[in-house]
């Protein structure tokens, strides 16, 4: 499965997500419930607890677009700055939401380089890629860093056509002078 790399902003869907799934401990098989419980899982055939995995979806835009992405395991966590017990906590334990427009406001303003995958269904043609977040870093200073170049370049270059034009003015100066 071929991954690639974007670089674009990362914003929280407005739908409501339950940033978290179940699956069995031992197999990671996901199972759909919302309640952490012990299971006889169908698919290992053992008994094993639930235990919750991070999961949800978010924006990506670049240049050219917008996409929908899923963040699943780790990298969601990271995201999140929450480990999949805590959202699970959080949300179905302490009944609280998540710090989502404390994390939204995190966001904003940032750019990531983002590792994407695409992964097709395999049993219709007719269902979109999904995409699937890989990982992410935060770059520094990227959607600012041309601005601030180009700008500074408008800014050299219209001096150094003043350099020019004064020190060409100055030579000629130097020349009608001699
Ligand atoms: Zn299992």
């Amino acid at each position: 499965m071929q991954s690639f790399h974007v670089v674009g902003k990362i914003s929280l869907l407005d739908d409501e997500q339950l940033f978290y799934e179940l699956m069995c401990s031992k197999c990671k098989n996901f199972v759909r419930t919302k309640i952490i419980k012990a299971i006889d899982c169908v698919n290992c055939d053992q008994q094993a607890m639930l235990t919750p995995r991070c999961r949800f979806q978010v924006q990506i835009t670049d240049a050219s677009g917008s996409a929908i992405a899923t963040l699943l395991g780790e990298p969601g966590e990271n995201l999140l700055s929450m480990k999949a017990e805590q959202i699970h906590e959080t949300i179905n334990i302490k009944n609280e939401s998540l710090p989502l427009l404390d994390i939204q406001h995190h966001l904003t303003d940032k750019v990531f380089r983002v590792q994407l995958k695409k992964s097709f269904s395999r049993n219709s043609d007719e269902t979109p890629a999904k995409l699937f977040i890989l990982s992410f870093a935060e770059k520094q200073d990227t959607l600012q860093l041309p601005a601030v170049s180009t700008s500074t370049n408008t800014g050299e270059s219209s001096k150094r056509e003043l350099d020019k034009v004064s020190s060409e003015e100055e030579r000629k100066k130097l020349i009608i002078g001699r």
